[in-house]
């Protein structure tokens, strides 16, 4: 039987990208997946390749109120969420002195404030069944910093505390948190990097190559799975040996 059989998650963000191998690879082990993404049509396109267009949803994370009434669809249609993958994230990248109010903010509320708002949604449900687990993507650069990326380091650096946080709020409940921090993985965000760049990037990787988001993808099945029934407050880096 594989190892998810009879879960239900659910991953924001899952339209394209990291997001929609983590549903699929989900879905592999066994989980019912809702597919959570911004515009409907999109996250029922994706779901219609993986477990069936009624598990596509449509959410702005970023929204409070929107994620109340996401989580009541969920549990209506699926039922009670025992994953959570906090996927979603934007960049609005520039340097310091240039980096505007809204796109400082913007990327913060979707980054951290959104996985924020979902957490603390499922985490009552999964604290009563003594079970459940959260897993949040951050990123290499809440980790390193990043020239031109103030704003989405300091949101990947925020969803790391707020991961560990978590992971000691509800360890006794049986409720597991971890991050994943992927390095530069080949998804729509990083197609817009320039060729050079994406060179110069992959020189510095000790497995000398970008990684796919099935990489990413596999670690986090792990994370959600029995073989990890001991792992809570974890930051796993996926990123081909670049920050060691
Ligand atoms: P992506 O290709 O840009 O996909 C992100 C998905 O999130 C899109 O489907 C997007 O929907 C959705 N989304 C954006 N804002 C949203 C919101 N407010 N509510 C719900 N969904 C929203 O990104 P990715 O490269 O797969 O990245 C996925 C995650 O991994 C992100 O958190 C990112 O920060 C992290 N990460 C990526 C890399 C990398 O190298 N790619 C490295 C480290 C960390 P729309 O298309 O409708 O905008």
């Amino acid at each position: 039987m594989p190892e998810l059989d009879g879960r239900i998650a659910i991953v924001t963000g899952a339209a394209r990208g990291i997001g929609l191998a983590i549903a699929a690879e989900l879905t592999e082990g066994g989980a019912q997946v809702a597919i959570v993404d911004l515009d409907e049509g999109e996250a029922a396109k994706a779901s219609a390749g993986i477990g069936g267009p009624e598990l596509g949803f449509a959410c702005n994370v970023s929204d409070p109120g929107a994620c109340d009434d996401l989580l009541g669809e969920v549990e209506a249609k699926l039922g009670s969420p025992d994953i959570l993958v906090n996927n979603a994230g934007i960049t609005r990248d520039n340097l310091l002195l240039r980096l505007g109010d809204e796109d400082w903010e913007r990327v913060l509320d979707v980054n951290l404030s959104g996985a924020f708002y979902l957490t603390r949604r499922v985490a009552r449900g999964m604290m009563k069944r003594r079970e459940g687990r959260i897993v949040n993507i951050a990123s290499v650069v809440g980790l390193t910093g990043n020239r031109g990326q103030a704003n989405y380091a300091a949101s990947k650096a925020g969803l790391i505390g707020f991961t560990k946080s978590v992971a000691q709020e509800l360890a006794s409940r049986n409720v597991l948190a971890n991050a994943v921090a992927p390095g530069f993985i080949q998804t729509e965000m990083t197609d817009a990097l320039a060729e050079d760049t994406k060179e110069a990037i992959a020189k510095n990787i000790p497995l000398g190559r970008m990684g796919t988001p099935a990489d990413v993808a596999g670690v986090v099945r792990f994370l959600v799975g029995p073989l990890a029934s001991y792992v809570t407050g974890q930051v796993i880096v996926v990123d081909g040996g670049m920050v060691m």
